[in-house]
């Protein structure tokens, strides 16, 4: 929507959580924490994700107003819990329920409760809320798994993100942070041949020891290098972090290759956690210690290990704004070898997220599917959509909508579609009842049948 309603949100998803690394409130003795945990037998470990379980809900029952009507409804003590198998007494949470019910999500003695908007690719938009215990966790889960691969917090890092308007008009915002953090934000939407080669000339005079960021928008970086004879393994980068996207595995021998450097795979969400994190061993670790993870079948059954299902995550440190049994659309498998790292951390075996297409405006720049999404995302009354890039002068969209759909929505969407793709393609808006599911393991938000 409007520069103002973004400005807040670059700062609660970016600056934030930076500010909190570097005073490292708890987020430094829970890191260190992490880092004793990773190692325990699984018994202990268990004990201790129970224990956190019952602490969760205890307090969601008698601060949150959802839950304290739910366990009434289905006679439920929290303080009697048991085991994590007694979540299955628990219904899903989705997006849905989310949305209707945010106010009476929050805990009445939520602390320092910030505002999120996600679905950046998932298709589903959602408002939520994070509480700083979170915001503390999560950084420090992140920053565990860094460690896993010898980077550490202050190292120089080049994060490739975000939406073209956050980035292009708050140099003061973003000075700001390249002093409290050697972190360099990229905006990873515009892709032409021009801004790679600027890309790669700024990296090349930062060094930076890491990157992060998406895997298509690493894996079109190194496309163009090696289309151009251009070395990029010289550059010191010890490990690039990927996330946010489904990384194919072509796009990670490209990627390692080209830059001269390991992937690390992450998976996880601003509203689901920092669910898993790929060790040098190979394994996607989850973070057990905050985040219980069910693999579930369409019916709802919870499906052993080896079982492939839809991932459902309770997050425990989320006693503000509670996360329980959420439904995060994405299929997956538990694994079910340990690790030969010897961390202790169960594995997550495979990951069908989203994948996400390049887009293509009509004079020719190319760019991150993402730049579109945006659009849409910000719409209120917005359950579901696809974007579908016919040719440079179609695009098509595909809209599920709600009562809080503003009466100019359909123009609002034109207008921002044009606004990147160039003014005169012909936009069009359809609403559906729902969203046609693609083939299996395919999540393609946006579909562009043109060529990049
Ligand atoms: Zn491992």
């Amino acid at each position: 929507m409007s520069q103002a309603r973004r400005f807040p949100n670059l700062i609660s998803s970016v600056i934030f959580p930076l500010q909190e690394k570097l005073k490292g409130h708890t987020t430094v003795a829970d890191r260190r924490a992490l880092e004793q945990s990773q190692w325990w037998s699984p018994e202990r470990l268990e004990a201790h994700r129970v224990e956190r379980l019952r602490s969760l809900l205890v307090r969601a029952g008698s601060h949150v107003p959802y839950y304290r009507d739910l366990f009434a409804r289905i006679g439920l003590d929290p303080a009697r819990v048991a085991s994590t198998a007694d979540l299955q007494r628990l219904p899903f949470l989705d997006k849905p329920l989310i949305r209707e019910h945010t106010e009476a999500l929050k805990a009445d003695d939520a602390r320092g409760l910030v505002r999120f908007n996600t679905g950046g690719s998932s298709g589903v938009p959602l408002i939520f809320f994070i509480g700083s215990e979170r915001v503390s966790r999560d950084v420090a889960a992140k920053w565990r798994a860094t460690r896993w691969w010898g980077v550490d917090i202050g190292d120089p890092e080049v994060v490739l993100w975000g939406s073209p308007i956050e980035l292009g008009s708050q140099d003061r915002i973003r000075r700001w942070r390249d002093a409290l953090m050697r972190t360099r934000l990229f905006p990873a939407f515009e892709m032409s041949d021009r801004k790679v080669v600027d890309f790669i000339a700024q990296f090349r005079a930062m060094r930076p020891r890491m990157l992060f960021g998406y895997p298509s928008a690493f894996a079109h970086i190194a496309r163009y290098a090696q289309r151009t004879g251009e070395r990029l393994d010289d550059l010191g980068i010890k490990v690039v972090f990927v996330t946010s996207e489904r990384l194919y595995d072509h796009q990670r021998a490209l990627i390692e290759q080209v830059f001269g450097a390991p992937v690390a795979n992450g998976y996880g969400g601003r509203d689901a956690g920092f669910i898993a994190h790929q060790c040098p061993h190979g394994s996607m670790h989850i973070t057990a210690e905050d985040i219980i993870v069910e693999i579930v079948d369409a019916q709802g059954r919870v499906l052993p290990p080896g079982q492939s299902g839809e991932i459902v995550v309770t997050h425990l440190a989320t006693g503000d704004f509670p996360f329980i049994r959420y439904r995060t659309g994405d299929v997956g498998t538990l694994g079910e070898q340990p690790c030969g790292c010897g961390r202790t951390l169960p594995v997550l075996q495979k990951i069908e997220g989203r994948s996400t297409d390049f887009i293509v405006a009509q004079d020719g720049t190319v760019m991150h599917g993402l730049a579109l999404i945006y659009v849409v995302r910000d719409m209120p009354g917005v359950s579901a959509f696809r974007i579908e890039q016919e040719s440079l002068e179609l695009t098509r969209v595909r809209i599920v909508t709600d009562d809080d759909f503003p009466q100019d929505g359909d123009e609002r969407i034109r207008a921002g579609m044009k606004a990147r793709l160039g003014s005169a393609v012909d936009v069009v808006v359809e609403h559906v009842v729902q969203i046609p599911a693609e083939g299996s393991g395919k999540f393609r938000y946006v579909i562009s049948k043109v060529k990049t």
